[in-house]
């Protein structure tokens, strides 16, 4: 099964992922690779915000910034604590959202992500926002994109505002920076309305 699904396209359902308004790059647009590895289906629960850690890149492309991330992903590659990470199957999130509040396709959402620190990310939704948010600021088209996608997602695959949270909720890391976790009480009326 995971054979016949990796890299399949299927723009019906990815299209319907994200709200309408919102700028929306599937997997087919921005060229992904198919998965490397195999993966674990999982069945969502759990919707959990991430940062990229990384410094906000205006100039570069989201096709540019997608493909970096595959590349990092899908081989051994250093962190930026030191450590090395095996291989993962593919981008470890399911959803991108860049510095211009444009979102991209990662990881097929029927499958678990991957993450370099101690929790089970099987029935995570996961969404990771482009930047430092212990240094840098949640830019206003990301906030308007963050404002239509939390609730929708949380809609269309019955997750609660409980079970909303972000990654330093499970596991020992900063992520997703003390900027975009001061979000989390707003996000969570947004879906609780
Ligand atoms: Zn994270």
């Amino acid at each position: 099964m995971v054979g016949l699904l990796a890299g399949c396209q299927r723009p019906a359902a990815t299209a319907q992922l994200v709200p309408q308004s919102i700028d929306y790059l599937t997997r087919g647009e921005w060229g992904a690779n198919a998965p490397v590895l195999p993966m674990r289906s999982h069945k969502l629960a759990y919707l959990t915000i991430h940062h990229t850690a990384t410094k906000q890149l205006p100039d570069k492309s989201l096709t540019d910034k997608m493909k970096a991330l595959q590349q990092f992903s899908q081989q051994e590659s250093k962190l930026g604590d030191g450590r090395t990470k095996q291989p993962w199957a593919d981008i470890p999130y399911h959803l991108y959202v860049d510095v211009h509040g444009q979102v991209a396709e990662g990881r097929d959402i029927n499958y678990a992500g991957d993450s370099n620190t101690g929790y089970d990310p099987a029935g995570h939704l996961l969404v990771v926002v482009e930047g430092n948010f212990e240094e840098e600021e949640i830019t206003a088209k990301q906030m308007e994109t963050l404002r239509l996608l939390v609730p929708a997602l949380a809609k269309k695959y019955k997750i609660t505002a409980d079970r909303l949270g972000t990654h330093k909720d499970y596991a020992s890391t900063l992520c997703p920076g003390s900027k975009l976790y001061a979000q989390l009480p707003y996000f969570r009326q947004l879906i609780a309305k």
